[in-house]
């Protein structure tokens, strides 16, 4: 079985000099993981772009309208942390529509692999933290309306707190939210998942691995899932400019592989 792989080429986002966010990252990875041994084992899925109907079900129309149109307020935009641009939200309609195509893909496929997502701080009606549309609450919200799933859990490890998906899931008892996050780190307003674990800054390999794990157990006494929405955030590493944790290279790959393992033992897609 080949992997599916998602991934578009106009994912990259056009951005000023020395702005915070990468705007060549996606294709960065993409170039590393096509030139690599791994694309053996890899087939290569093009999403398209998400329709407003699905759009809806995660986000207000006055929001939606808002970035199409490109009517953001300059406090917005500043909230937001990308300059608005036509590109911007092409992307953005490419990337949601990317994770829901992951997701289908994995419930045929076993697993599935987005080469972008994780945008955790989208508000049901106000983007944040660089991130534009909700992926994961989009991807859940429209694989359960589209009658292929009936409970999704949603496993967050990137190094920021999964604020925007707790908001939005919040009301729904078929999506379980789990966060595992640095405790000082953005948003500093939290807002609360269905599970939350603050990490503190100096936390040992050894430590986030026993608390993965131990998160892992609880969410799956909490929910049986016919799928999972895996957040692998790469922003824990000790290397990341904007994490504030000491996590090695070592440990995150044993990370991933726990949570895969975790859920293949279940035959959870
Ligand atoms: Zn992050």
């Amino acid at each position: 079985m080949k992997i599916p792989w998602i991934f578009h080429k106009d994912y990259d986002i056009p951005l000023p000099k020395n702005h915070r966010f990468s705007s060549s990252k996606f294709g960065d990875l993409y170039t590393l993981l096509i030139d690599s041994y791994l694309a053996k084992s890899a087939e290569v899925f093009i999403p398209n772009p998400a329709k407003d109907t699905q759009l809806t079900k995660v986000h207000t129309r006055e929001y939606i309208n808002k970035i199409k149109n490109g009517n953001l307020s300059t406090k917005e935009e500043k909230i937001l942390g990308l300059p608005w641009s036509e590109t911007l939200v092409k992307r953005s309609y490419l990337a949601v529509n990317g994770t829901y195509l992951a997701s289908k893909l994995a419930l045929v496929n076993g697993i599935a692999c987005h080469l972008a997502g994780g945008t955790h701080h989208a508000h049901a009606n106000h983007g944040s933290g660089f991130c534009v549309f909700n992926d994961l609450a989009y991807a859940a919200k429209n694989i359960i309306s589209d009658g292929k799933c009936k409970k999704v859990l949603i496993i967050d490890c990137d190094v920021h707190q999964g604020d925007g998906t707790a908001e939005i899931c919040k009301n729904d008892n078929n999506i379980y939210t789990c966060s595992i996050h640095a405790s000082n780190n953005f948003p500093s307003i939290k807002v609360e998942s269905d599970l939350d674990i603050g990490l503190d800054d100096m936390i040992s390999d050894e430590d986030y691995l026993r608390i993965i794990q131990s998160a892992l157990t609880t969410c799956s006494n909490k929910i049986k899932p016919d799928l999972v929405l895996y957040d692998a955030g790469v922003d824990v590493h000790k290397n990341d400019k904007l994490g504030r944790l000491n996590i090695s290279s070592k440990c995150m790959l044993k990370r991933d592989l726990e949570v895969l393992k975790f859920f293949k033992s279940k035959n959870i897609p």
